[in-house]
C-alpha cells in the first residue's frame, strides 16, 4: 500500500524558492501604483471636482452627487489605462472576509453595439443581489434588498482586471449588514466627541483622527501537505495530530532566519501589497515554527481596516503562487502558539498627537492625561463587551490559553504612567497647580517627560497595553476583521469623552474654573476605573481570582460573551453614539451565534469523517498485522514461548482495540450531541450547546486519536504529522 503521505512529504521537500520579479523602481516609487490616490485624482479629475472630493475625504463633508459622474469618468480612464475591464463594489459582510461581484464596463450603445461605460450612479450605489449574506433576520426574503454605497474615504484600487470600490453594505431600511458602516459611524463619533474635549485646550483643533496599526500573524504550510489534511482544508485547523518531538521549546524560530521559500513569498507579497498602497514595514518569524508576521506602518483606522482585509486575501493568492497555503486561523496547531493580530490604536488631531506624553506645555500634559484616563474609562465600563468583540469560535482556542491574553480585559500602563495617575489622584490639588508657572492656571507634572524613556517596558501578558504613544489591543484574532474590535473601542471612547465633557461643563457652569473642573473629574475617573489597571502577570491564576473580585468580566464561554452586546449599557452606548441601534445589535448577535454553531458543526463532521475513513481503518489495519504476527509466532514457537515473545504486540493490539472503541463511542456521542443541539430553536441556546457539549467531545476523541498516531506504524499513517506540517519548507 503506497502511502500518499510519504509522497507529499517528499514533494514538499523538493520544492525550491520561486523566482520573484522585483520592480526596477524603489518601493517609494511603485507604492500605490494600483490605487486611485490623490496624485491620480489630481491628474484625472477636473480641478473643481478634485477640490470637492478632497473636502469629502478630509473633512467628512457630504458627497455632492453632481460630481459623481466626473469622478467615475476619471476613475474609468485611469483604470482602462491599466487594462481594467470590470468594476466591483467591494464590501465586508458579516462573514470574516470580503465580497465582490464583478461587472464589465459595458452597456448597450443603442445602435445594436456596445460601449464602455461607468457612470457616477454605478460608482455611488448598487443593489447587490446579496440575500444570502448573513443578516440575522434583518432582511426577510421579500425585502431582500441590500445596498452597497461608495465610501469615498478609502481610495479605489485595481486587482487584476477589476476596479475595486470600497463600499458599505446596508439594508433597504438602513441597518448595517457589514463591518464598515458601523466602523465609519464609530469613527465619526470619536471625532466629534474628542474634538470637543480638545477645545478645552486648543480652540483650533478641527478634527480628531483614529489610527490603527495592525500586526498580522500567520502560518504557512506547504500546499502538498495541506492537500493531504482534509481538516486543514475544511476547517483551517488541525483537528488531530500529536505534538512534534521538537516544536517551539528551543525558541529558535522567533526572529530567526527566514527560510528561502518563505522569504520569496514575503518579497512577492510585499511588492504586491505596496503596489496596492499598503505601507508594509516589518516582517519576521514568530514564536511557533512556520509562523510569521507582517506589519505595515499605521494608518487612518478605516483605511487600515480595508488594507488588512485586502492583505489577508492577497496573502492567500500569493501563497498559492509559491505552493504554500496561508493559515489565518487563530490556532491551526495544538501545542504551539496561535496567531493574533495586535491592534495598535491611537488618536491624533490635525495639530498633534493625543496619546503621547511628550507635551511641551502643561496644557498638552493635562490633555494627555485626560485622553489616557478616558480611554481607561471606556475600557473599564465595557470590558466585557470588548472581550465579546474579539471572541469567535476560532479565537476561543487562543484567548485564555497560556500564550495569549487571558479572557479578561485589563490595561497595562507601566510604572511611570501608573505613578503619574496615582500622583494626580492623591496629591493636594494646589500642588498640581503650583509646581511651575502661574498659580491656578497651569498644570506641571514633572513625571511626564520621563515617560518617553520607559515606554518600551511592555508587559506581553496584558490584553490592552499602553506603549508610549498608543494602546495596543492584543486580544484580536488573526483571522478577524479588526473593525469588530474597533467599533466597540471607538464607540466606548466616544461615550467616555462625551460623558467626561458633560460633567466638566456642569462644574464650569457651577462657577469652577476650567482647569480645576477638568482635574476634579479626572481624579474621580482615575478612582472609578482603577479596577481595569493591572500591570502584573495576566497569565497567572491569582489574577483570575483577583479580576473576579475587582468585578471585571471573567466569562470564558464564547457564545455567552456575546450576550454583552445586548446589555442595557451596551445598547445605550451604541445608540447614544449613533453607531448601532438595538435591532442591528440583535440581528448581528444572531449572526454571531449562528456562525459559532456552524464552525463547530463543520469541525465535528470533519472529525467524524476523518475518524471513520482514516484513523480507524489505519489502526485496525496495523492491529491485524500484529495479530497475524502473533498467530505466526504461536505456530513457530508454540503456545507458551509464543505468548512470551508476542506479549508486547498483544498489549498493543489490546490498546488499539480499547482506544478505537473509545473513539467509536465518542463519535457516536458526538453525532447525537449534534443532533440534539440542532433541534434547539434559539440560535443562542444552540451555540451554547455546541460550546458546552459538542466541542468538549471533540477534545476527548482527539486525545485518543493522538495516542493512536504514536502507536501505529509510521508507514501506515495517512495524515501528514505535525513534524512534517510544521518543519518542511
Ligand atoms: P511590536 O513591538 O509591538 O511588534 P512594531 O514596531 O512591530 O511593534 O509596531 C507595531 C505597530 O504599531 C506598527 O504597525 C506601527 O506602525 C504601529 N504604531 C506605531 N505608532 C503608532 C501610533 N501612534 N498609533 C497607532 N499605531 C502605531
Ligand atoms: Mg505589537
Amino acid at each position: 500500500m503506497a502511502n500518499l503521505r510519504f509522497e507529499v512529504v517528499a514533494e514538499a521537500f523538493r520544492k525550491r524558492p520561486l523566482e520573484v520579479e522585483v520592480p526596477k523602481e524603489r518601493p517609494s516609487e511603485f507604492f500605490g501604483k494600483y490605487v486611485f490616490n490623490r496624485s491620480k485624482m489630481y491628474k484625472y479629475l477636473p480641478a473643481d471636482v478634485y477640490e470637492k472630493l478632497v473636502d469629502v475625504m478630509d473633512n467628512g463633508t457630504r458627497l455632492d452627487r453632481s460630481i459623481a459622474d466626473a469622478v467615475a469618468a476619471g476613475m474609468k480612464q485611469w483604470a482602462e489605462e491599466n487594462g481594467v475591464t470590470h468594476y466591483t463594489h467591494w464590501f465586508q459582510p458579516l462573514t470574516e472576509g470580503t465580497a465582490e461581484k464583478h461587472d464589465a464596463f459595458v452597456e448597450h450603445d443603442g445602435k445594436g453595439g456596445m460601449i464602455e461605460d461607468f457612470s457616477g450612479k454605478l460608482l455611488v450605489q448598487q443593489e447587490p443581489d446579496a440575500s444570502s449574506f448573513p443578516n440575522g433576520g434583518i432582511r426577510n426574503t421579500f425585502e431582500a434588498r441590500g445596498y452597497s454605497a461608495w465610501d469615498p474615504t478609502s481610495p479605489v484600487f485595481i486587482i487584476d482586471d477589476t476596479l475595486c470600490i470600497p463600499t458599505i453594505f446596508i439594508s433597504y431600511t438602513g441597518e448595517a449588514l457589514d463591518y464598515k458602516a458601523p466602523l465609519l459611524r464609530s469613527l465619526h463619533a470619536v471625532n466629534v466627541a474628542a474634538t470637543e474635549v480638545c477645545h478645552y485646550f486648543d480652540k483650533n483643533v478641527k478634527k480628531v483622527q483614529t489610527n490603527l496599526g495592525w500586526e498580522q500573524e500567520y502560518f504557512l504550510v506547504d500546499e502538498s501537505l495541506y492537500s493531504a489534511r482534509p481538516d486543514l482544508m475544511l476547517t483551517g485547523r488541525t483537528l488531530m495530530g500529536h505534538d512534534s518531538a521538537k516544536n517551539q521549546q528551543m525558541d529558535d524560530h522567533y526572529f530567526g532566519t527566514i527560510p528561502e521559500r518563505v522569504q520569496a513569498f514575503m518579497k512577492d507579497l510585499e511588492i504586491q501589497a505596496l503596489e496596492l498602497g499598503i505601507p508594509c514595514k516589518t516582517r519576521h518569524n514568530e514564536v511557533a515554527p512556520n509562523q510569521f508576521e507582517l506589519a505595515p506602518i499605521y494608518e487612518e483606522c478605516n483605511l487600515a481596516v480595508d488594507h488588512n482585509m485586502l492583505l489577508m486575501s492577497l496573502m492567500k493568492k500569493v501563497a498559492h503562487r509559491h505552493s504554500f497555503r496561508v493559515l489565518l486561523h487563530e490556532k491551526p496547531f495544538d501545542g504551539v502558539n496561535g496567531s493574533g493580530k495586535h491592534n495598535n490604536w491611537s488618536l491624533t488631531t490635525d495639530t498633534g498627537v493625543l496619546l503621547h506624553a511628550a507635551g511641551k506645555t502643561p496644557e498638552a500634559n493635562l490633555r494627555f492625561v485626560v485622553f489616557i484616563v478616558e480611554t481607561l474609562m471606556a475600557v473599564y465600563r465595557h470590558n466585557g463587551l470588548l472581550k465579546a468583540s474579539v471572541m469567535s469560535a476560532t479565537n476561543d482556542h487562543r484567548l485564555g490559553a497560556n500564550e495569549a491574553p487571558p479572557a479578561i480585559i485589563s490595561s497595562f500602563l507601566g510604572k511611570q504612567l501608573t505613578d503619574l495617575l496615582n500622583h494626580i489622584e492623591k496629591a493636594d490639588k494646589d500642588e498640581l497647580f503650583t509646581v511651575a508657572g502661574k498659580k491656578g492656571m497651569e498644570l506641571d507634572i514633572p513625571e511626564i517627560p520621563e515617560l518617553m524613556i520607559d515606554n518600551t517596558d511592555r508587559n506581553r501578558t496584558s490584553p490592552f497595553a499602553f506603549t508610549g504613544n498608543r494602546f495596543e489591543f492584543r486580544a484580536v484574532g488573526s483571522e478577524a476583521n479588526c473593525a469588530s474590535a474597533l467599533i466597540v473601542l471607538n464607540s466606548a471612547m466616544a461615550e467616555a469623552l462625551t460623558d467626561f465633557k458633560r460633567r466638566v461643563d456642569a462644574l464650569i457652569a457651577g462657577g469652577e474654573d476650567r482647569t480645576s473642573a477638568i482635574i476634579d473629574i479626572i481624579r474621580e475617573d482615575i478612582k472609578t476605573c482603577r479596577p481595569i489597571r493591572f500591570d502584573g502577570n495576566g497569565y497567572s491564576d491569582e489574577w483570575k481570582a483577583e479580576a473576579r473580585e475587582r468585578g471585571l468580566d471573567c466569562e470564558a464561554s464564547c457564545p455567552v460573551c456575546f450576550d454583552r452586546y445586548l446589555d442595557a449599557e451596551s445598547i445605550r452606548m451604541f445608540e447614544s453614539t449613533g453607531v448601532m441601534k438595538e435591532n442591528e445589535l440583535r440581528a448581528r448577535n444572531e449572526v454571531k451565534w449562528e456562525t459559532y454553531t456552524k464552525k463547530i458543526q463543520i469541525e465535528a463532521r470533519v472529525m467524524g469523517d476523518l475518524t471513520m475513513n482514516h484513523v480507524i481503518p489505519v489502526a485496525t489495519h496495523y492491529q491485524s498485522r500484529l495479530a497475524k504476527n502473533v498467530e505466526g509466532m504461536f505456530n513457530i514457537f508454540g503456545r507458551e514461548e509464543g505468548a512470551r515473545l508476542t506479549a508486547r504486540n498483544v498489549k498493543i493490539i489490546r490498546e488499539i482495540a480499547e482506544r478505537t472503541e473509545k473513539i467509536e463511542t465518542g463519535v457516536e456521542e458526538l453525532v447525537n450531541a449534534r443532533k440534539k443541539a440542532n433541534r434547539i430553536e434559539s440560535e443562542r441556546e444552540k451555540a451554547v450547546a455546541y460550546h458546552d457539549i459538542v466541542a468538549p467531545k471533540m477534545e476527548e476523541i482527539r486525545y485518543q486519536i493522538d495516542k493512536l498516531e504514536l502507536m501505529v506504524a509510521d508507514e501506515l499513517w495517512t495524515l501528514p504529522k505535525y513534524r512534517e506540517l510544521l518543519f518542511i519548507r
